[in-house]
């Protein structure tokens, strides 16, 4: 067995440099020599700001400093998704965490679900920590006590794309990574056997390798273009395949959650960052104009614009092997899911996991390609389900996106997730893949997809008995949230970046 000794990387975006820093934490330079090319002239998509919580895995792994990580990027916290004009209620929020607190076994939702039926509860999300955390603009660590309401949640960031790919790749030149700057317009493979032998640069330079990880975005150097391997295309269920995006100044109240509102033609993003908010529009131009969507996300904005709307195209889906023989596509190269859920550098990030599991040797085991392929399927079936669901289940929004979405037919793994939920509220549960029953629980009940009867085991809990847990429970959130700092305050204090403009005196 001979172990690979030389990476090539193709891609300076997120995905790029996480590839780079994550092969130069396992190997040391002599043992395999790794290097990443990028051209500053074509540069990143950089729009990728809103995470979930497996990235605080991802950067303590690496040995990351949270406070220096998050005043270099001028990240924030984010404690989940609120979600307005999606479901009758106006707004709704995906936490990172539960709602309330489940009591001998029995699943919270399913208490408050059978509370509903000789008495009127409130909203679930009242009982929900993190949610009212987040609506209360507050934010503290979550504590380690499982007993303790405050430890029933997790938090990611919202951070500048553009900076953390620079400070990723500082952290990666400092551990011998080799970056060579250049565009690649040639990529040779092998008569015989296939396999990429070198990348050409329009320099003339040749850049040669064992192991080729194709991170070069949308454009897919050597797994699109060259290898021309299969695309499955997603647009007949997400039919967004268009996005403007644009900064504004920052405003005073420092959100610790996305937004994400239902527009006329898709939905809007908000991310608040340390020194100024990120906007978007994620629209269908099946039904709407870029014009016009200009003009919906200005009117959306919260505060002036600091530049033109840059505008993104793309589709839907996935590749249908993301790895080939010698090579493997990642980040926007080897699939795009609309960012609804901020969900790309999470697959990125699962698959980089599932690379390190599956390190082939120079023999290049095509077993090891069909695992990380099936693992890969798994992952973006599950969020591509989960986003489908936010668009069909959607029961607010008016007009010709919106009418198609809740008619057109779903794949039956989705079907088979609502019929189980409507049932009973039970949500189907796996091993492998984003997002745990918590998350879908939100979704269902934010748009209206309602069980038609609680899980019988919450009889277990006599009403009186349900009246008295759910005022304690209340109580018990009203009593921890009081006594938390504000999100802004909470960042001042722990990693404000001196230079990111806002004063926090
Ligand atoms: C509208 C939108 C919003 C998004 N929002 C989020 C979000 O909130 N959260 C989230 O997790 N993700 C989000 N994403 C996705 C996120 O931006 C990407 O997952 C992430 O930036 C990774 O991109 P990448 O590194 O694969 O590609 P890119 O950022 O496009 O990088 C490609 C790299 O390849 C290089 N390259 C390309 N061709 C060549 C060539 N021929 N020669 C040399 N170099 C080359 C480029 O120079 C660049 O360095 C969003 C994406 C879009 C489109």
């Amino acid at each position: 067995m001979t172990p690979i000794r030389n990476i090539t990387i193709l891609g300076g975006g997120t995905s790029g440099w996480m590839t780079a820093a994550v092969l130069s934490r396992a190997f040391t330079p002599d043992a395999c020599t790794i290097r990443l090319i990028e051209s500053e002239e074509i540069g990143i998509v950089g729009v990728g700001e809103a995470t979930l919580p497996q990235v605080r895995d991802f950067n303590t792994w690496l040995g990351l400093d949270e406070a220096e990580f998050m005043r270099a990027t001028n990240a924030t916290f984010k404690l989940g998704i609120e979600f307005r004009g999606w479901g009758t209620s106006g707004s709704y929020h995906h936490p990172f965490g539960v709602h309330g607190q489940s009591a001998g076994g029995i699943p919270f939702h399913q208490l408050w679900l059978k509370a509903r039926t000789f008495m009127d509860p409130g909203s679930i999300e009242d009982y929900a920590f993190p949610i009212r955390l987040a609506r209360e603009n507050r934010f503290d660590f979550p504590v380690e006590d499982p007993k303790s309401i405050r430890s029933a949640y997790a938090y990611a960031y919202h951070f500048d794309a553009v900076l953390y790919a620079r400070y990723l790749r500082q952290w990666c030149e400092a551990r011998g990574v080799q970056r060579i700057e250049g565009q690649v317009t040639g990529v040779d493979q092998n008569a015989e056997t296939g396999f990429v032998e070198r990348l050409t640069l329009a320099s003339g330079e040749s850049v040669g390798g064992e192991l080729f990880i194709d991170c070069s975005g949308f454009r897919a150097v050597i797994a699109g273009q060259a290898l021309n391997l299969g695309w499955e295309d997603w647009t007949p269920w997400l039919p967004c395949d268009r996005a403007l995006a644009v900064p504004c100044e920052r405003t005073d109240d420092l959100t610790p959650y996305t937004r994400a509102t239902a527009r006329e033609a898709g939905w809007t993003w908000r991310i608040p960052l340390q020194h100024r908010t990120g906007n978007g529009y994620v629209f269908s131009s099946r039904f709407t104009t870029e014009d016009r969507a200009r003009e919906v996300l200005l009117g959306a904005l919260d505060a002036p614009a600091q530049a033109e709307p840059r505008l993104l195209r793309f589709q839907a889906g996935r590749r249908t092997a993301s790895w080939h023989k010698n090579v493997i596509a990642l980040g926007l190269a080897s699939g795009f899911l609309e960012p609804l859920e901020s969900t790309s550098i999470y697959l990125s990030q699962i698959a980089l996991t599932f690379l390190m599991r599956l390190m082939p040797d120079t023999r290049f085991d095509p077993a090891l390609a069909r695992e990380f392929n099936r693992l890969i399927d798994i992952e973006y079936e599950r969020v591509r389900d989960f986003l489908i669901l936010h668009y069909h289940a959607n029961s607010a929004s008016q007009g010709p996106l919106w009418d198609y979405v809740r008619s057109m037919p779903v794949p039956d793994s989705l079907k088979e997730k609502m019929a189980l939920f409507r049932h009973r509220g039970h949500v189907q549960q796996y091993k492998d893949g984003l997002f745990s029953p918590a998350s879908w629980i939100a979704v269902f009940m934010g748009q209206d997809v309602m069980p038609q009867a609680y899980d019988r085991q919450a009889d277990g809990l006599s009403e009186e008995a349900l009246t008295g847990y759910l005022k304690d429970l209340k109580r018990k959130i009203d009593s921890n949230l009081a006594v938390l700092p504000s999100h802004a305050e909470f960042v001042a204090a722990h990693c404000y970046n001196p230079n990111s403009g806002i004063s926090h005196d």
